[in-house]
């Protein structure tokens, strides 16, 4: 084979297909090491990333935002299927991208299609994937996707739209990436899976394993590590079913994570993204005049009158790397540090929490036998410690709660106090970089919630395969019509989604195949992040994270609530929580 073809997406695509095609985990993991032999480390770089069903590392917050329906329509524009074909060969498989497979085979056996002679290589994919990320708007991605896949054969579209979707479906977790990697390069799997937790990017992890340097993945000060994040929970009530024994509970700040290092007069702060942050320039002395070496992990926020300031001001002192006076007294910014991961060459992500909370506090000027979980008076909330060198740089209050009422209690105040809800976290447990897990949980307040009328119904994927779980949403309109809004695939139990199948299947008003529209009867209340304007819906907004709280069985459609009230809440939302996050 040339040097051309083993870098090739097609033989990436083959080699996914094979590890899909075993159920055996030794046998996967040796077909993937194999293959990541095979290539130069760069390339085997781009593939390890790939074979984690992403097309960027864990820790970017930069994602493709190249949804199923664009994906679908890309696939239909190339194959040309006949009417409801797509949709048989969709339900059939359950998977865009093997629906894509068979519809493009089918297409190019009809030879409608120029067989390839250039072979699409890894490294291009991945720049075609780094101009897909930057591209705004669903025209414009589409243009791009079909572009791309008109360039692919079956099985690597196959392949760029699973990666698109973020799962390959071929039963490969990243532990088990890291597995081939300690086997493609004969190191140890235990040093593999540390490096990756420490650095945080699994291309990264593979290039120390080339080059027998995964030693040096010890943290390193001015080379940030992943950050630690959190899963999203709804209600205090479900937060306590993860932590039955209570939970060390935070304000959730509305600012930007930051992750700062210091060691002698330096200090340097990080993005989520890990690149440096070089715009608050008034917080380096304040972390340099800090006592040792470490590694602090917060949020920094606009602060102003005793109140942390929206988001939206913060977001005015981005991309100016100087400051004027003005800018700096009108929007002073507060690093809050919530975590230490590292002090005075002593790495401390697999301490308790508790032990870091405890460290932090002295290093931040607290007495070092003093308790820093006990809650201060509110008024207290963001005063430093009485002997923290500044009003800067400030230790995050913690509360131990154990109670769905004072969970809600600390909820509330936190909301009360400009903050945008509250972090749960298990005080044992230990700082996992890059990874979202159930140690900390976030609790943030819905928008709002609106009742609306579910307009349109969806088959669902994996495991709601075959059920109409996913439901498009109206609001009426002004004249009086039903104008989409949005669309929620989650929030019901599986028994209620089963019983609205077959209610749905009943009130049908016209079959499309994987979707179809229903009498629009069934009133639910839901409960949403932010509302966005939308081109694609004809109301012109579209609801952002919709998740079901519950139907309305109490109510019937003309009861709904307007698009006036969809407006209203747009409106208002800018002058409260802003419209930002759009990773979260
Ligand atoms: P996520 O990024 O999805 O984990 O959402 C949590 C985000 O909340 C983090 O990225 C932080 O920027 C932010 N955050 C605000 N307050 C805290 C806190 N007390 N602990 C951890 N993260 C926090």
């Amino acid at each position: 084979m040339t040097e051309s073809r083993l870098n090739s997406f097609p033989r990436f695509a083959q080699t996914a297909d094979a590890i899909g095609a075993t159920t055996k985990k030794l046998e996967k993991i040796r077909i993937l090491a194999d293959y990541l032999r095979s290539l130069t480390v760069e390339d085997a770089s781009i593939a390890a990333i790939f074979f984690t069903g992403r097309a960027f590392p864990r820790w970017e917050e930069r994602v493709l935002s190249v949804g199923g329906s664009i994906l679908w329509s890309a696939v239909e524009r190339i194959a040309n299927p006949e009417a409801g074909h797509a949709d048989k060969t969709y339900l059939k498989h359950g998977d865009l991208g093997d629906m894509a497979n068979e519809l493009l085979q089918n297409h190019r056996a009809a030879d409608h299609a120029p067989s390839h002679t250039d072979h699409l290589s890894l490294q291009k994919l991945a720049a075609t994937f780094n101009n897909l990320a930057g591209l705004r708007g669903s025209g414009a991605k589409l243009v791009a996707i079909e572009e791309l896949l008109r360039r692919a054969q079956p099985l690597e579209a196959k392949y760029i739209i699973k990666i698109a979707t973020g799962d390959l479906r071929i039963g490969l977790r990243e532990s088990l990436v890291e597995e081939a990697i300690a086997r493609a390069f004969a190191k140890p799997p235990e040093d593999v899976r540390r490096a990756n937790m420490l650095v945080g990017d699994i291309a990264a992890t593979l290039q120390l394993a080339a080059a027998g340097d995964l030693s040096d993945a010890h943290i390193r000060l001015f080379h940030p590590i992943g950050f630690m994040l959190a899963s999203p929970v709804d209600t205090p009530a479900e937060a306590l079913e993860y932590f039955p024994e209570g939970a060390l509970v935070e304000d959730k700040f509305d600012g930007i994570r930051a992750q700062a290092h210091k060691s002698g007069r330096t200090s340097k702060l990080f993005s989520r993204t890990l690149d440096e942050i070089v715009e608050f320039p008034e917080l380096y002395a304040p972390l340099a005049a800090l006592q040792g070496e470490f590694i602090l992990d917060g949020e920094i926020i606009a602060w102003r009158d005793n109140r942390p300031l929206p988001f939206t001001e913060l977001q005015k002192r981005l991309g100016r790397k100087q400051p004027d006076m003005w800018l700096l007294q009108d929007i002073p910014a507060r690093f809050i540090v919530f975590d230490l991961l590292y002090a005075d060459g002593e790495l401390l992500l697999d301490r308790p929490l508790a032990e870091r909370r405890k460290r932090l506090h002295v290093l931040l000027g607290g007495a070092a036998n003093s308790e820093p979980n006990v809650p201060p008076p509110i008024a207290a909330h963001f005063r430093p410690p009485s002997s923290s060198p500044s009003p800067t740089i400030q230790l995050a209050t913690t509360q131990p709660f154990t109670t769905v009422e004072q969970f809600e209690g600390a909820f509330l105040d936190s909301r009360q106090r400009g903050h945008e809800g509250i972090m749960l976290k298990d005080s044992a447990s230990p700082y996992k970089p890059g990874q979202r897990g159930r140690y900390w949980l976030k609790l943030k307040r819905p928008l709002a919630t609106l009742d609306v009328v579910v307009t349109s119904v969806e088959y669902g994927h994996g495991k709601r395969r075959g059920l109409l779980s996913d439901y498009t949403f109206a609001a009426r309109a002004d004249d009086g019509r039903l104008v989409n809004i949005g669309k929620a695939y989650s929030g019901l139990t599986d028994a209620e989604i089963q019983q609205y199948t077959d209610y749905f299947l009943k009130h049908t008003v016209k079959d499309f195949g994987s979707w179809r529209t229903v009498e629009p009867a069934v009133v639910l209340e839901v409960a949403f992040n932010n509302i966005q304007r939308s081109s694609r819906h004809e109301s012109g907004y579209a609801l952002r994270f919709p998740r079901i709280v519950r139907i309305r069985t109490d109510k019937s459609p003309d009861q709904i609530d307007t698009l006036d009230r969809v407006r209203e809440i747009f409106v208002k939302q800018d002058s409260t929580d802003g419209s930002k996050h759009a990773g979260e």
